[in-house]
């Protein structure tokens, strides 16, 4: 008895062993193949209900079990799920290509299609029909013979290409150190920061310190190191990788790909790369990206410059710096923060106990969604750590299950997530209700003291339980636009807006109290986070715009006239730049997210979606961040409705109008002081 292959409805952690997976993939990929070979050869005329529709129930048992794995796989690991991992991934892959390849299944959507604006169908069935239609034709389902041919050869072609391109980063990360035996080197590096470089150098054998072009090491040396010609050693190195006409060069990759990319966008009617890609973005047109970061770097750019020359003068009177280089940045604005603020988190953790924190989330959901949150003891779960939770409306019908694992342990990885272990969807009339779960890596209490949360850890708690709220509030049709199932510069809406309810009096009064004098947070101490929240915020927001820019410049146009990847990359750098020029380096050629990563055409999101979360809490802030009636539109507009509808118009039943910068101008300190 397979317990994975016998329905289920939560997930049957305890009676589950490794070698249930295999075969149970095995098994259910194959049910799944028959369930679609069923629909793509049937007898009856294809309707959406027969095709569409069926298309999106299909392969529900396959979805369980790779929930259920793969969010094993991230959260409670070892050695033997791992490698089950990479022998399913090529059978799920291969699955879903023989899918979107299916010659006679695409027919019979098409034929659907064709008839859209005769079949009276809800917005939802539309979105549905539109979006299986396109993850046919956006994969060359319309094209003749010979161009298919083509798009394969170039998908073979740019897989191989982004693969050299992360090799070469990574092997000129790997390639560089720097060397250190004069401790004087190290002069300003916390005592931390200096053990862990010696350790490094202890571990390859040598003597002294290692610095490194990996995060850990080569971040704090920027930071702190007060040796300004290592400092610039180490940027430039940082900033050369795949820059050094050798081997590991990338320039070359980088055109090969914007070129394929672009010939690709082509063959399938799109104008460019970020035509074809941002036809499934909020923002949908390039113009409209253009017209975003322009707006933007409009506003910005005033409060950067004052910032710069605040930065620039202050390394002047401290150290007579008379030109500040882009190896100072980091070093100065790290001096001029603690000399502005002096804010420590152990200040903080006191007032923000793991417990009191989860309380505060629930509770803060509880006014806004009036939701009731219920600790239960009946649900297998797959760590003693795991707490789990049913949730209700206020007429106590049940909303979500919800699994919170919030420590580490060996076999989880780092950071913070929320994932689901069951969508939710209606079918034969049920509103099947999802189970959602949120994972993150807080310290763990001891016998003698709780489990207390940095700041930052407060904020994510609140990100991470946002993002459950979108998955526990869904109410669709279909499970392929639930939930979290939008276009992904939407996706971040819900989890941001969350962590501004962790900077309001009103909301904090309800849970940061000090975990032994019961006493709740000085209001003194929260406007400090504030102010150092947007220290420096107009040169980060020109640094997002910058990249934004760039990834526009090689996807947004034809590429085929560029020959020179830096002289590229300085044009597209020019309206933000604030530091000299500095010839030895080039960003592109490094530039992970959009050459190897999933962001090509897709950086500006990261500041559309702090624009979508300030327009949106602004508008809490303007009736009460507890608004009834604010929070019923939220939820009714977006929370609940997934993916159903396209993301702008969702947005605007909810706030009236398209989102607006000027929140986000507002709470990031950017407008300028009018002067009247
Ligand atoms: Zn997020």
């Amino acid at each position: 008895m397979n317990p994975l292959l016998t329905p289920f409805d939560t997930a049957p952690f305890s009676k589950i062993k490794n070698e249930h997976f295999k075969p149970a993939f095995l098994q259910a990929i194959e049910d799944a193949r028959l369930e679609i070979d069923a629909i793509a050869n049937s007898k009856k005329a294809p309707t959406f209900e027969n095709t569409v529709a069926a298309l999106d129930f299909a392969g529900q048992q396959l979805d369980r079990v790779s929930s259920v794995f793969f969010n094993l796989n991230s959260a409670e690991t070892n050695p033997e799920i791992q490698k089950i991992a990479q022998e399913v991934s090529p059978l799920l892959s291969e699955f879903s290509n023989d899918i979107t390849l299916n010659e006679e299944l695409f027919k019979r959507v098409k034929t659907v299609y064709d008839q859209r604006n005769d079949l009276e169908l809800t917005t939802e069935e539309q979105t549905l029909l539109d979006k299986k239609y396109k993850s046919f034709s956006r994969n060359g389902a319309n094209l003749p013979l010979d161009k298919k041919k083509r798009l394969r050869e170039i998908d073979a072609e740019l897989s191989k290409l982004k693969l050299q391109f992360g090799e070469n980063v990574l092997a000129e990360t790997n390639k560089y150190e720097m060397h250190l035996t004069n401790e004087e080197d190290l002069d300003g590096l916390p005592e931390g920061e200096k053990e862990a470089a010696a350790q490094l150098a202890k571990s390859k054998d040598k003597d002294g310190w290692l610095i490194t072009l990996d995060y850990p090491s080569y971040i704090p040396f920027m930071k702190y190191a007060s040796n300004r010609k290592l400092r610039k050693e180490l940027s430039i190195a940082f900033g050369s990788k795949g820059f050094h006409n050798d081997e590991l060069d990338n320039q070359k990759n980088i055109i090969n790909i914007a070129n394929l990319r672009h010939e690709r966008a082509n063959l399938l009617g799109y104008k460019t790369h970020a035509h074809y890609v941002l036809e499934e973005r909020m923002a949908e047109t390039p113009e409209k990206v253009h017209q975003f970061l322009q707006e933007l770097l409009e506003k910005a750019k005033p409060a950067a410059e004052r910032e710069f020359a605040e930065l620039e003068n202050f390394a002047k009177q401290l150290d007579k710096i008379d030109r500040l280089e882009k190896w100072d940045g980091a070093y100065y604005s790290e001096k001029l923060k603690q000399k502005l603020f002096d804010l420590d988190d152990e200040k903080l953790k006191p007032y923000f106990k793991l417990e009191n924190v989860i309380a505060g989330v629930f509770k803060v959901a509880a006014k806004l969604f009036g939701l009731q949150f219920e600790e239960v003891f009946d649900i297998d779960k797959y760590h003693p750590d795991v707490k789990t939770y049913r949730i209700y409306d206020k007429n106590k019908n049940l909303v979500s299950l919800f699994y919170a694992d919030f420590h580490p342990r060996p076999g989880k990885r780092g950071g913070a997530w929320m994932t689901s272990y069951k969508a939710q969807y209606v079918q034969n009339g049920i509103n099947v209700r999802p189970h959602i779960s949120n994972v993150c890596n807080f310290t763990k209490p001891t016998a003698s003291k709780p489990s207390l949360l940095t700041f930052n850890e407060v904020t994510t708690l609140f990100h991470e339980f946002g993002h459950g709220l979108h998955g526990m509030l869904a109410n669709t049709v279909y499970p392929g636009l639930s939930g979290t199932s939008v276009y992904w510069d939407f996706v971040e809406l819900p989890s941001q807006i969350m962590e501004n309810w962790c900077y309001e009096k009103e909301a904090l009064e309800l849970f940061a109290t000090h975990y032994q004098t019961g006493e709740v947070i000085p209001m003194e101490l929260v406007q400090k986070i504030k102010d150092s929240a947007t220290f420096q915020e107009g040169m980060a927001t020109l640094r997002q715009i910058s990249f934004g820019l760039l990834d526009m410049s090689w996807h947004g146009a034809d590429p085929s006239g560029i020959s020179n990847v830096k002289e590229q990359e300085v044009k597209a750098f020019e309206p933000t730049d604030l530091y000299p020029e500095c010839p030895e380096t080039c960003m592109s050629t490094s530039f992970s997210h959009i050459f190897q990563g999933g962001y090509s055409s897709g950086y500006y999101s990261y500041k559309w979606a702090e624009v979508l979360d300030a327009d949106a809490f602004a508008y809490f802030k303007e009736k009460g961040i507890f608004n009834q009636e604010v929070a019923t539109k939220f939820k009714d507009n977006v929370l609940s409705k997934g993916g159903t509808e396209k993301p702008m118009e969702l947005y605007k039943r909810f706030r009236g109008s398209e989102p607006k910068i000027e929140a986000l101008l507002k709470r990031a300190g950017l407008l300028a002081e009018t002067t009247n």
